[in-house]
């Protein structure tokens, strides 16, 4: 065990900080405790210094994988300047600068070593020649397909642990849904990895959706008064980043585009010249970003729909690095549906893509705080709306929807969250399908017992419900609906829930059953609850559940 004296020491010698981040020290600890560790947190969290930090301090050497070869000189250089001795390997090197760092791992004189997943090929070299105390495998959600930057190379990683299972791993991303954590620890063999989970939530980052009409004209209205200010543009497609660029050249503004068209000199110019706040607003394909460190940049507009979540969540936390109020706009078009649709369709898995395009069609179309929204996307749940969302700015009518919420959570839970969405509606408005039938979902105390919510405002209400964090959408599982810890309060706890009205004036006006109860156990209070309540028939059927199932389900 390391004392903090000598974290904080190191922390301050090699890097120059006085204090740790949140969950650098306690992930830093795990990894010296020789677990397997899953770090995600934020782009500009601080993941580095979680792997760097120790290196310095173990025995031998830490191994890291590393998916961009282009910035693996850069990232080495810095530390080198830093007084850390590293190095990288990669095809790219001449045998006799490979052999030279190879004498070097034999002394135990380098720290920390950068490997290309192209490469690691020479990583059972590196292990008999010297003395490895961590593998450390950076942008790791690049190894799941359900992940937003798949590289092929990633998936030999699990290679890793099977052959030196005694050598810890440390995985880091960014990329934090629940079915990519999974992936990212099955496919490297670590499934005992303790996780760290940072927060996700970017206060200073301003979140609005716009309709996608007229975008040019928009975008000059947004850039009015922010003549110098750092921006990125993300497009969909090369010709866009470069016909936008032009255009706004031409107004006067100091753009311009960045693709993976460009040749690598073009590129590292360009980011450059970002960096160096000598060029003032990227219009850019999502190639650009990963492992660009600038802190101002203020905002970010996204001219396109990205294609899910994650990728949008990355891209807009490029803005504000240093803190400072910055703000993001995203043109939200029916158009760029279409498109993405179509690229998901022809993705080798298509049904998890289209599941998440979806919700990232949803996140453009809520009625709701966006940030809840986002985050509840990452599994984290905020107590308040953001008050720095479009939607909080400028809220819509909200209405008591418990009784709503209640009867879809109840028939969530009475078809075993075995269903999507669709389902769930049509037991609801008790649809006389050949799918319900068959399934004698007619015999289910919740089948139509909403009958009088046309299935459009159904769908909106839980689309709402699960942007509030109360369901989610197992889209790695049919896309089955499944209730969250929270929607447990809505049930037995009697929470209320607002829901943004879509239309229906008379639902508003229906009563809320039960008292809340102070009971610690489920099962205690639904009996309170039965007890209090003189006539059984008094209890809404959605509401009542057998003692079997209530045990089930604490
Ligand atoms: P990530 O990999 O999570 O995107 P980095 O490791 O690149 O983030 O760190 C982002 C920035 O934060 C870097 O400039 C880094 O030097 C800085 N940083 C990391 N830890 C600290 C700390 N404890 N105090 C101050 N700055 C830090
Ligand atoms: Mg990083």
């Amino acid at each position: 065990m390391v004392e903090e004296a000598k974290l904080i020491g190191t922390l301050k010698e090699y890097f120059g900080y006085d204090s740790f981040r949140p969950q650098q020290r306690e992930i830093i600890k795990a990894v010296f405790e020789g677990r397997d560790n899953l770090v995600i947190m934020p782009t500009g969290g601080g993941k580095s210094i979680c792997f760097q930090l120790p290196a310095i301090l173990l025995p031998g050497i830490t191994i890291v994988i590393s998916p961009l070869i282009a910035l693996m000189k850069d990232q080495v250089d810095g530390l080198t300047a830093n007084g850390i001795s590293a190095a990288f390997l990669n095809s790219s090197q001449k045998e006799q600068e490979q052999q030279e760092i190879f004498r070097k791992i034999e002394k135990n004189e380098i720290k920390l070593l950068y490997v290309a997943p192209e490469s690691l090929q020479y990583v059972d070299a590196v292990f008999s020649a010297g003395n490895i105390s961590l593998i450390a495998i950076d942008e790791a959600h690049c190894i799941s397909s359900w992940g937003h930057d798949f590289r092929p190379a990633y998936t030999q990683l699990g290679y890793l642990k099977n052959r030196h299972p005694e050598t810890p791993v440390i995985a880091l991303t960014a990329t934090a849904d629940k079915a990519t954590r999974q992936d990212i620890c099955d496919q490297l063999n670590i499934p005992h990895a303790t996780h760290h989970l940072s927060s996700f939530d970017r206060k200073n980052l301003s979140l609005e959706v716009r309709p996608g009409t007229k975008k040019f004209e928009q975008i000059l209205a947004f850039l009015k008064g922010r003549k110098s200010e750092s921006g990125i543009i993300y497009c969909l497609s090369r010709k866009n980043t470069e016909e936008l660029a032009t255009k706004l050249q031409e107004k006067g503004y100091k753009a311009e585009a960045y693709h993976a068209g460009l040749s690598h000199n073009e590129r590292i110019q360009i980011q450059e010249d970002f960096i160096n706040d000598s060029n003032d607003i990227i219009c850019a394909t999502i190639a650009f970003g990963m492992g660009i460190d600038k802190s101002n940049v203020r905002w970010v507009i996204h001219y396109n729909m990205p294609k899910n979540l994650e990728g949008y969540y990355q891209e807009i936390g490029r803005a504000g690095r240093d803190g400072l109020p910055s703000s993001t706009l995203l043109f939200h078009s029916y158009a760029d549906v279409v498109q993405l649709q179509k690229f998901a369709e022809g993705s080798g898995n298509a049904e998890i893509q289209l599941a998440k395009l979806e919700r990232m069609k949803q996140y453009s179309e809520a009625l709701s705080c966006r940030r809840r929204i986002l985050l509840s996307y990452f599994g984290e749940i905020i107590s308040e709306d953001c008050g720095n969302c479009d939607v909080c700015k400028n809220p819509p009518e909200f209405f008591d929807g418990t009784i709503l919420a209640q009867k879809a959570l109840s028939t969530v839970y009475r078809l075993k969250e075995q269903e999507p969405i669709s389902m769930v509606i049509d037991v609801l408005r008790g649809a006389q399908n050949a799918q319900v039938l068959e399934k004698g979902y007619q015999g289910l105390s919740t089948y139509g017992i909403a009958s009088d919510v046309s299935w459009r405002d159904w769908q909106q209400y839980i689309i709402q419900l699960i942007n509030q964090g109360y369901l989610e959408i197992a889209f790695h599982d049919q896309n089955k609906i499944r209730l969250t810890s929270l929607a447990k309060n809505v049930l037995f706890e009697q929470e209320k829930v607002s829901l943004a009205d879509v239309t229906q004036a008379e639902l508003k006006k229906q009563p809320v059953v039960a008292e809340k109860t102070s009971e610690n156990t489920l099962f205690e209070r639904l009996r309170k609850l039965r007890l209090e309540l003189s006539r059984e028939e008094d209890i809404p059927a959605y509401l009542i559940f057998n003692d079997a199932t209530l045990k089930e389900m604490e």
